[in-house]
């Protein structure tokens, strides 16, 4: 079996709930930001790395018909308060950007497992890009309250895409931005950067999420540092997210032992060093 990466707490109640939307607005062109406010005590069961599946609503043009899973994004102080930060994408993202405040949506969760973080580890490095912001970002919260010192490199299409702000929430880190727009986001030049961050820095963990690329390059690296931790929170089409419809699965090479694993259940963080690239059939 592969190790674990932290469970979250099994006490958690995972259940529907009804939240009233309290703020609804675009964040630049693509992500929308919306802060929800359930009667439950939501926040206080959350975990870093943690999903909702959202029941985006019915619209003229729209009526999607599966939950959408999102990671969660922010949660408290208020006992109630859930965030989520969102890419309008498809039909249902679409339907779900139309909601105005003071309406409802229901969420269903909290799912899925947490980031492995000890509030021992001197420095993290996260390697973010697109929707990965929106995942790692209660991850850099968590590392900033405990005071270990975060170095994010934070890749994007373009400045206007970077959601630095939106991503460090006041934390503060040590960025380094690269971008499509100027070459610096190739595999090339990342994995040379996150080379020579490791060299010197030498963080107790890294963490990614948003871009298989980079997790395949991450993976490389760490090859090389046997005494580093890593880990992605992996994001997979999926239909029920509590592991019953198995849409979800993905194959993990567990020390030589290859496994199929749901990444709503036994996921959505793994370790980086267990996570199989491509699948070959035949
Ligand atoms: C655990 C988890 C956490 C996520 N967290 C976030 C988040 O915090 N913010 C965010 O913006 N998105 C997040 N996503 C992706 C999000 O669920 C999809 O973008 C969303 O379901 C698309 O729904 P749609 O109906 O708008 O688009 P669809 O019409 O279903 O699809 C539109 C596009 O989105 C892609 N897509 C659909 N589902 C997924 C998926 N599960 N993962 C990746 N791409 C998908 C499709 O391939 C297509 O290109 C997360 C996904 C998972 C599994």
């Amino acid at each position: 079996m592969c190790a674990t990466v932290c469970s979250a707490d099994s006490a958690a109640t995972v259940a529907s709930y009804r939240c009233r939307i309290v703020e609804h607005y675009w964040v630049n062109q693509r992500y929308k930001y919306i802060r929800l406010e359930s009667k439950a005590p939501i926040a206080a069961m959350t975990r870093p790395g943690q999903f909702y599946q959202l029941s985006c609503p019915t619209t003229a043009d729209a009526q999607p018909f599966l939950l959408r899973p999102m990671s969660v994004y922010g949660a408290g102080p208020e006992s109630g308060r859930i965030e989520f930060l969102y890419n309008v994408t498809g039909v249902g993202t679409r339907a779900m950007a139309t909601l105005p405040v003071d309406g409802h949506l229901d969420i269903v969760g909290p799912l899925g497992n947490t980031f492995t973080f000890e509030p021992s580890f001197r420095r993290i490095l996260v390697v973010a890009r697109g929707v990965g912001l929106a995942t790692m970002a209660p991850l850099v919260r968590q590392a900033a309250d405990a005071g270990t010192a975060i170095t994010a490199i934070m890749s994007a299409r373009t400045a206007g895409d970077l959601m630095e702000k939106e991503f460090l929430r006041g934390a503060s880190a040590q960025v380094h931005a690269v971008f499509d727009a100027d070459g610096t986001s190739s595999v090339e030049a990342v994995e040379a950067l996150v080379r020579r961050l490791i060299d010197t820095q030498r963080p107790d963990a890294v963490y990614t999420c948003g871009s298989h690329r980079l997790l395949m390059l991450l993976q490389r690296v760490l090859q090389d540092h046997p005494g580093v931790q890593g880990e992605v929170a992996m994001e997979q089409r999926m239909a029920c997210g509590m592991g019953v419809c198995l849409s979800c699965v993905r194959l993990f090479d567990c020390d030589g032992d290859k496994q199929f694993l749901r990444v709503c259940r036994e996921g959505p963080v793994f370790k980086i060093r267990e996570v199989v690239g491509e699948v070959e059939f035949g």
